[in-house]
């Protein structure tokens, strides 16, 4: 049997209340396509958890700036119907940019202070776009599990405020990434890279790698900094855009390094704009 698709609300509506029959939760796993193991994975755990999967794809041009990849955003819709109907997704909803953004819209999600740092001080207006489309994805399909990847720590926190501060009755899963052999986060952008970019990626898990390690064995806050810092630096194809070590609970700079700390990274190979994060200690 083909995985069934819709595009419109209504249809989405239908379709899920068809399948949810009397409880059956929906497990809902939005992405924005060209799917890889890492969505897999979100789509596995859904799927073991039990329900209704519901996969969402839909490149959202609210969360791209003006000097963005939107345009170029890679877009493989065969191969994701492929890829969700192994991972085990019951329905995809493929909304039209009109679908989610209807004629004469003009409402926005915006969330504080977390949505400010790391990537929102670099994409300025990133996590609006991202808490917009998020809440309309969960308003519009009432799902009651959102999965989402560490990948993007903070997308994870920025819309756990979300959904409490709007009292969407959705609860939040998030699941550990998925890496290469060599430590590299999967990301819809690596396929971007050419061999010779793919090689400096590897430089953002190694400088994670070195924090953690130096973080493991005693040493303060500036020295794990200034460690991973050596390490991205050696890699002459990453410009690093940021490296900061954070609390995981409010994302505000961490000055000591404790069970909360986690260390963000994100740079770029040529183009390319790849982010990581990893918790420093277990
Ligand atoms: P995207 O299509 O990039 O917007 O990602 C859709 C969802 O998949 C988000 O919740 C991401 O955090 C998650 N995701 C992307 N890459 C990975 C990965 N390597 N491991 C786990 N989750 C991921």
């Amino acid at each position: 049997m083909t995985l069934p698709v819709v595009v419109a609300v209504d249809d989405l509506r239908r379709a899920l209340a068809a399948r949810r029959g009397s409880g059956r939760p929906v497990r809902f796993v939005p992405t924005m396509g060209a799917l890889h193991d890492g969505h897999a994975t979100l789509i596995r755990r859904a799927r073991a958890d039990g329900g209704v999967v519901l996969l969402s794809i839909f490149v959202n041009p609210t969360q791209f700036g003006p000097t963005e990849d939107l345009a170029k955003y890679p877009r493989t819709p065969e191969a994701d119907l492929a890829l969700a109907q192994k991972a085990g997704a019951d329905l995809v909803w493929m909304p039209e940019v009109e679908t989610l953004y209807p004629p004469g819209e003009q409402t926005r999600v915006q969330v504080g202070a977390l949505a400010d740092v790391l990537c929102g001080a670099v994409r300025p207006g990133h996590f609006t776009g991202v808490a917009t489309v998020v809440a309309k994805l969960l308003i519009a399909s009432g799902a009651d599990v959102l999965y989402l990847g560490e990948k993007d720590f903070q997308q994870t926190a920025v819309l756990r405020r979300m959904v409490a501060d709007l009292l969407i009755p959705s609860t939040i899963e998030v699941v550990p990434t998925v890496r290469e052999a060599d430590g590299l986060a999967l990301s819809s952008r690596n396929r971007y890279l050419d061999a010779a970019g793919r090689a400096a990626a590897a430089a953002i898990p190694r400088a994670l790698e070195a924090a953690t390690r130096t973080a493991r064995a005693g040493e303060p806050a500036p020295d794990i900094l200034a460690r991973a810092r050596r390490v991205l630096d050696a890699e002459p194809g990453l410009r690093t855009q940021y490296l900061e070590l954070r609390d995981a609970r409010t994302l505000e700079l961490s000055p000591s390094v404790d069970a909360h700390a986690r260390l963000f990274i994100a740079g770029f190979v040529g183009s390319t704009r790849l982010i990581d994060n990893r918790a420093l200690l277990p």
